[in-house]
């Protein structure tokens, strides 16, 4: 008889990558996710022909884990060209990123987002963010990332135009907030790499991690409703033994699990889609709201990236709001948009078609602190045994969701051997 299996609870990317792992181990394995597929915070919906992503997200090809367990080649990646284009005083400015774009120095350095001295420090971060081991960025003394570019001198212009929205965009809140740790680590992964996204949606992400997984190793429709070291009990009221439980939730259904009385605060995101009949800007880049006024908070069209997210002759927009809550109705909020979007890009907007508009209430868990014990390894053991793995016990991304899950599941297997 097979030995009891390791329960991992939770089928987002960190309980795929721990199930891949221990899948590549061989050792037996059980995944149970609550919802009708695997992928949790990353999923792509079809819509009219049009690929949406459940909330803006981006690949890095610079992130780690991501090129050490997908197949990158096989996602089929569509670049975005590196810089943002500026919405300020009622023009668009490129900001260029000189490094990748060499050609493109002079215009770096001229563009009215900030001072020449800005541009100075902004290659200056790049450089000392892009020194020794990525990990060594968190171990830094940590202040929040608005104070962090005020002592690195930045301008509060170039703080408004640029980083505010840009990270503000990353990190899901405009206050800037989050660790300082946590900006170093990303602003160097976003230094050494592109923002890319797949040709099937960001959901063929763990669509292709799955494909590796024996379909009786996954369960779905699956909710735990309670957890030990070596038990879980299911909301139709099964048990199941457990050699070992991973808890690979989000941090919220986490911690509510494990009986925490404080939880993580969550941030939010809102994003709708338009279908146009030709793009608004004519390159794969994201354009950022640098006056600080208005719902939106950046944009893209997605099929200028991977023409494969709208169908032949149409252009997908997708368009991330911000500072809405004072809106009781999504009506307010298409009309709003497509308002400051006619102002952006001029009549044309009157022709495109609301295609869907999707909120995300808890999108990333607050991250303003990261504590150093959790990070290292990526996972914890919670006093009760149940091992903890996902984006909250790292920096939480993609990457993070990544690394944590293939990293609980190596630590179990090296000390297993
Ligand atoms: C709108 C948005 C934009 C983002 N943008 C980016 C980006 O551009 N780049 C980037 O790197 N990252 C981005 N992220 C973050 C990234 O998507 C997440 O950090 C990552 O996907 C989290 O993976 P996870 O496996 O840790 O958790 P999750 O994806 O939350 O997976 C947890 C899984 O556990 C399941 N589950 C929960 N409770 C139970 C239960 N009781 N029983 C069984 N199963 C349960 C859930 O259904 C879910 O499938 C974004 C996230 C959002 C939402």
């Amino acid at each position: 008889m097979e030995p009891a299996p390791i329960i991992i609870v939770g089928g987002g990317l960190a309980g795929l990558a721990c199930a891949r792992r221990l899948q590549g181990a061989g050792v037996p394995y059980l995944l149970l996710e609550a919802s009708d597929r695997v992928g949790g915070r990353v999923r792509t919906e079809s819509v009219q022909g049009f690929q949406l992503d459940v909330g803006f997200q981006v690949l890095l090809t610079s992130y780690p884990a991501a090129r050490q367990q997908l197949d990158m080649e096989a996602l089929r990646l569509g670049r975005f060209q590196s810089g943002a284009l500026i919405r300020r005083n009622g023009k668009f400015v490129h900001l260029a990123d000189p490094w990748r774009e060499p050609r493109r120095f002079l215009t770096a350095a001229l563009a009215p987002v900030g001072s020449l001295a800005d541009k100075l420090r902004l290659a200056w971060l790049r450089y000392d963010v892009g020194r020794g081991a990525a990990d060594a960025l968190l171990e830094r003394p940590e202040t929040t990332t608005a104070d962090h570019l005020r002592q690195r001198g930045f301008s509060p212009r170039l703080i408004d135009s640029f980083f505010r929205p840009f990270f503000g965009g990353v990190f899901l809140e405009s206050e800037l907030q989050t660790s300082s740790r946590k900006f170093e680590y990303l602003f160097r992964l976003f230094s050494s790499g592109e923002a890319a996204l797949p040709a099937g949606g960001m959901g063929q992400i763990p669509a292709q991690m799955a494909t590796e997984l024996p379909p009786d190793r996954i369960r779905l429709h699956t909710r735990v409703r309670a957890v030990s070291a070596h038990s879980v009990q299911l909301a139709n009221g099964d048990s199941l033994t457990a050699r070992q439980v991973i808890l690979a939730c989000d941090p919220w259904q986490a911690q509510r699990l494990l009986g925490a009385t404080d939880t993580l605060a969550a941030h939010s995101a809102r994003v709708l889609y338009f279908a146009a009949p030709s793009p608004p800007i004519n390159a794969p880049i994201l354009v950022l709201n640098g006056d600080g006024q208005g719902l939106i908070n950046s944009l893209c069209v997605p099929s200028q990236v991977a023409a494969s997210y709208a169908p032949a002759g149409q252009s997908l927009v997708s368009v991330s709001i911000r500072g809405d809550e004072h809106l009781t109705e999504d009506r307010q909020r298409w009309d709003q948009v497509r308002q400051e979007l006619t102002a952006w890009f001029g009549p044309q907007v009157q022709a495109w078609r609301e295609l869907q508009m999707y909120h995300i209430p808890h999108a990333l868990p607050d991250q303003s602190r990261l504590e150093l014990p959790l990070l290292q390894p990526r996972f914890t053991q919670h006093p009760s045994g149940v091992l903890l793995c996902g984006d909250w016990q790292d920096v939480a991304s993609i990457q993070g969701a990544l690394q944590s899950g293939w990293e609980v599941a190596q630590a179990w297997v090296s000390n297993s051997n």
